[in-house]
């Protein structure tokens, strides 16, 4: 009989089906970068983990790549008997295994029992992590383990990090041993479905639907959704739609032409009607009006950031959004366009040289236009809260900005745009003759955080971290340029030659 991993009755949790492709045709499973990057991180959090749990580098830490699964099950074995923290142990019983994050020795009633933590990079407990604490303990007091009690640990997004490799504070503790105690009965149910599903002669018949988005984005769906009908016009471009998306897919409906306009507020109405018809929608009068009360000099910004679920640098907090380039194009009152850009691959903390180059950069009047303001604004906050030295100068940046979203949203639809005001869309549906497509390597927010990545790590050689400089600076350039190109056309400007 098959011992089934802790993944694997989670993925029966998710999708009974889901389970039975892992076990039989795992060469149709495909992981979108997003989910191969929450591996990463969660490698990352573990490492931090250990050093965290065992101060002192005492403890054993068992490879199940290198060791073999027979040998890591025994010599977990061996090191519970030792009084050491063990990191990734492994148990197999009544049909399942599992490896634990970290065991810690404890002492109860004058006998060694363990405490087994499961540390995740998330900032919270889901349910999912409750299933698989309640797993974790199953499994390793099915093995024979005296447990004594078990904790999720995740990351606290509240703690700022003090610098010199201290993370004592990054983990926060949630004890579920009671409840996880109280679940050997469900796991037992959760076996006995797994190897049922297993059993199948063919996949279960179960058709795509919510599951395949929660817990976690599937990595089957290309492969289960090969055959359904697809639409010309998803129901998915109206936006702000998801929960009526979901009822009207049950009943059949996929496409816009098959929702009533009755079901629809202004500007999901806007979306269908121009995306069936095939039109431009575009309030030039509502835009210019919008704009009018902007005069010149105007200022177009736009910020990258990174983030680390384990901070690198000292004074900021887990997953927090940490500025390093900005670009900003200076309209003066004259229509002559100038540029100015801060990009730093140091590898240092850039925010404190940002907030220099930017209060620097954005003059004293006339408004900074950005494309989502709430973004740039919470950046803008953050650094006068870090840097009170610029304080004032900052916050008189933020009181400067104007969203230039609000009046794409409200004041132009094109049917390229498929029901998304992302500027990646608006820019080339109003300006067509520029795209993001013909930027050489980095061509989105996701890109760049990769390419800085890359850019500040100490093996990257001085000619590719050029490269990548060349392709952020070029990037985020054209972000603000779009801005600009955009501003012109809702202003009526299209005198200017810019
Ligand atoms: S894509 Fe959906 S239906 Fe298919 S296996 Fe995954 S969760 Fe199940």
């Amino acid at each position: 009989m098959r011992n089934f991993s802790k993944s694997k009755l989670l993925a029966l949790r998710q999708c009974p089906k889901r389970l039975w492709l892992e076990i039989h045709r795992p060469d149709l499973r495909e992981d979108s970068e997003a989910t191969q990057a929450s591996f990463q991180v969660g490698y990352q959090v573990g490492d931090v983990a250990q050093r965290i749990y065992d101060p002192e580098g005492l403890g054993a830490v068992i490879d199940i790549e290198h060791e073999g699964f027979n040998r890591a099950l025994e010599r977990t074995r061996e090191l519970l008997l030792s009084d050491q923290p063990v990191f990734e142990a492994g148990f197999a019983a009544n049909g399942a295994l599992a490896f634990a994050d970290v065991m810690l020795p404890v002492q109860t009633d004058g006998e060694r029992a363990w405490r087994m933590v499961e540390v995740k990079s998330s900032t919270s407990v889901k349910d999912y992590h409750r299933d698989d604490v309640a797993v974790q303990a199953f499994v390793a007091r099915s093995a024979g383990v005296r447990l004594h009690s078990i904790a999720l640990a995740h990351i606290d997004s509240t703690w700022t990090y003090p610098g010199d490799g201290d993370y004592r504070g990054l983990l926060k503790e949630n004890d579920l041993t009671e409840e996880a105690f109280a679940r050997s009965s469900e796991v037992k149910t959760w076996i006995a479905q797994a190897q049922s599903v297993d059993a199948m002669p063919s996949e279960p018949a179960i058709a795509t639907g919510t599951q395949c988005d929660a817990p976690f984005p599937c990595g089957f769906y290309n492969y289960c959704s090969r055959d359904e009908p697809k639409a010309l016009h998803p129901v998915d471009w109206l936006p702000y739609f998801g929960a009526k998306a979901r009822e009207l897919a049950a009943q059949g409906i996929i496409d816009l032409a098959g929702v009533s306009d009755d079901l629809l507020n202004a500007r999901q109405l806007r979306v269908k009607t121009h995306t069936l018809a095939n039109t431009v929608y575009f309030d030039a009068e509502g835009a210019a009006a919008d704009l009018s009360p902007h005069g010149l000099p105007a200022y177009f910004l736009d910020f990258e950031t990174i983030q680390f679920a384990v901070p690198i640098w000292k004074g900021t907090r887990p997953y927090q959004q940490i500025t390093f380039q900005f670009s900003l194009h200076i309209l003066d009152a004259s229509g002559q366009l100038e540029h100015a850009e801060f990009l730093d691959l140091s590898g240092d903390d850039p925010a404190q040289s940002f907030s220099l180059a930017l209060v620097a950069a954005c003059g004293d009047v006339g408004p900074v236009y950005v494309y989502n303001a709430a973004f740039e604004r919470s950046r803008i906050s953050e650094l006068a809260i870090r840097f009170p030295h610029y304080s004032a100068a900052l916050r008189e940046i933020n009181e400067r900005l104007v969203d230039l979203l609000p009046i794409a949203r409200e004041r132009y639809y094109h049917p390229s745009q498929q029901g998304s005001w992302s500027i990646k869309k608006v820019l080339p549906a109003v300006v067509p003759e520029l795209s993001y497509d013909a930027l050489d390597g980095v061509q989105d927010g996701g890109m760049a955080m990769e390419a800085f990545l890359e850019a500040i790590h100490p093996k990257t050689s001085a000619e590719r971290k050029a490269q990548i400089k060349q392709q952020l600076l070029a990037y985020c350039k054209l972000d603000t340029y779009a801005m600009v190109r955009l501003w012109q056309v809702f202003a009526g400007r299209t005198d200017m030659r810019l």
